[in-house]
């Protein structure tokens, strides 16, 4: 079974109308991506930055950021690599940053709520994206978005960023904005959001728990947290229409994406682009392949 995976590896599956669907690795570090290539990855559809935050004592500086998103990047040209915006909360806290004590973290200061109200960190990152994106194919999205002020604020800050690279004399290029839509607010305004951003990215590990109101972590209501209720399932449609209409990319990028069972329905909702584990690359492949086929 293994050997006729592997069949897979290098192929560019096709939807039976010929459009390409990219089929693209989460990872959280550069080591990841030896394996993630030899998948048969077409580049990264979430890069986590947490990992970067976590490991050190201390925040990461410009240029290391900047030099590891170049690396990343260099390493899957020309296909994209998607970097996400800092992702970290009560629950994974880091060095450097001071975390409230909340009583529900996965309602609370996370993701890009904490970037917008911490810009020291948030523009020391997308300053390194910006001069990363000189050397390979970068795009850039946010988590946990849940108003469309959160995407006009953040560019505003890349738009600081930018003329302060310029004043610098230190090169820099534009790269495609996206969200991630996984909050259900993001859901209900996904027909606004697409008119200002590049693509959606969704992730179903956090649109479950929230669609669900049931705690991703708490084994308790386990039984509610599937990709395959109809009410998450309804959100992903309504999420996937609001980008086909607006003309822009919809992926996915929870561990739904990997799921053979479940993309066929996510194909024909319109979703082009599928991110997930490296190890579930060749499978998903051959799945698209066998649907075009047939
Ligand atoms: C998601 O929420 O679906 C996702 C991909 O991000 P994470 O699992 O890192 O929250
Ligand atoms: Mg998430």
């Amino acid at each position: 079974e293994r050997e006729a995976l592997t069949a897979y590896r290098d192929m560019e599956p096709r939807r039976a109308d010929g459009t390409v669907i990219e089929v693209a690795a989460n990872i959280g570090s550069l080591e990841e991506i030896d394996a993630a290539r030899e998948a048969g990855a077409m580049g990264v559809g979430l890069f986590r930055t947490e990992l970067l935050f976590m490991r050190h004592m201390h925040l990461p500086s410009e240029d290391m950021q900047a030099e590891t998103y170049a690396a990343l990047a260099q390493a899957f040209a020309p296909h994209p690599v998607i970097v996400r915006t800092l992702d970290i909360g009560g629950d994974k806290p880091i060095a450097g940053v001071e975390f409230p004590q909340e009583e529900n973290p996965f309602l609370g200061w996370r993701g890009i709520r904490m970037c917008l109200d911490r810009p020291d960190i948030f523009k020391r990152q997308l300053r390194a994206l910006l001069r990363a994106a000189v050397h390979g194919n970068i795009k850039v999205m946010l988590p946990m978005v849940s108003e469309l002020d959160e995407v006009r604020r953040t560019r505003a800050l890349i738009e600081e960023c930018k003329g302060e690279l310029a004043t610098e004399g230190k090169s820099h290029a534009d790269f495609p904005l996206g969200v991630m839509v996984e909050t259900p607010a993001a859901v209900f305004i996904a027909r606004e959001l697409a008119k200002e951003v590049a693509f959606f990215s969704i992730g179903t590990n956090d649109l479950t728990q929230y669609v669900m109101a049931a705690d991703r972590l708490n084994p308790v209501v386990a039984g509610l947290n599937h990709v395959e209720n109809p009410a998450v399932m309804g959100a992903i449609e309504m999420t996937a229409r609001a980008g086909v209409e607006a003309g822009i990319m919809v992926g996915m990028c929870g561990e739904a994406a990997g799921r053979p069972d479940l993309i066929p329905a996510f194909i024909r909702m319109g979703l082009t682009e599928l991110s997930m584990s490296p190890a579930s690359i060749q499978r998903a492949k051959k799945c698209i392949a066998e649907m075009s086929a047939g």
